[in-house]
């Protein structure tokens, strides 16, 4: 199970293609809006000018063609998950990932983060990397070459000695949602590594428009001027 943020670096160079087509596509959607007269989007324009009208016109297209859309998607990946299924290979329990310390889960779930209370309440970790390296030394050859920043290593204690979940009819929602993200890495003896594998061109694809469309919400100066 990994928590990783970054986990998307696991094919950078197939996401820097992805999102080249994908901005080129905004762009174009963006100046298919483009009234006369006007050049950047990204100017500071007058309150009720052609400028300003032009940005509302985008910002509204993204809220209610793109974004929506985005969602649309996002949702049958996850709706299509529902045909696989954890074979209960026990990779997941064995070794959860984070790029957060043990200290700064504790110091994340003390300021509410659902998540990390749930994963604290779950795992605990490993003493040694090393230790971990003995458990599953190809999955973290796999994480070694996909991802550069420092991750710590956990596992579940709930794993009986025929290294099965002790309670998994019971077992925690983070456990049952696992993976619930296409872009997670994941071992191939994983049940839902099908998925993963059929659905992230999609998943990536989605990821980087989002990207795009926060940058352009970003760099639409002064978004209050706009009527
Ligand atoms: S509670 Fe069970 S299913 Fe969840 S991580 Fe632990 S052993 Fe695995
Ligand atoms: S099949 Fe996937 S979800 Fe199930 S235990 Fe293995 S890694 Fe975890």
């Amino acid at each position: 199970m990994n928590t990783l943020n970054s986990s998307i670096k696991n094919t950078r160079q197939k996401y820097r293609e992805i999102f080249m087509t994908c901005a080129k596509e905004i762009q174009k959607r963006v100046d298919e809006l483009k009234p006369a007269g006007v050049n950047d989007i990204f100017d500071t324009f007058e309150r009720g000018s052609a400028g300003a009208q032009w940005q509302k016109n985008v910002l509204d297209m993204f809220e209610n063609e793109i974004a929506k859309d985005i969602y649309r998607k996002w949702r049958e990946i996850l709706d299509y998950r529902e045909k696989f299924s954890c074979t209960g290979c026990t990779t997941c329990c064995n070794l959860a990932c984070s790029e957060f310390s043990p200290d700064e889960l504790a110091q994340k779930a003390k300021n509410q983060d659902n998540f990390a209370n749930q994963f604290l309440s779950i795992f605990v970790p490993y003493e040694t990397r090393e230790e971990a390296q003995h458990v599953y030394p190809e999955y973290l050859e796999l994480l070694k070459d996909t991802i550069d920043e420092d991750v710590y290593f956990y596992h579940c204690p709930k794993l009986n000695e025929h290294g099965r979940c002790s309670d998994y009819e019971n077992r925690p929602q983070i456990c049952r949602d696992f993976p619930d993200n296409p872009l997670s890495i994941l071992p191939k003896s994983c049940g839902f590594y099908g998925w993963r594998e059929e659905v992230q061109p999609v998943a990536l694809m989605l990821h980087s428009m989002l990207e795009i469309l926060n940058y352009y919400k970003d760099k639409i100066r002064d978004p209050e001027a706009v009527n």
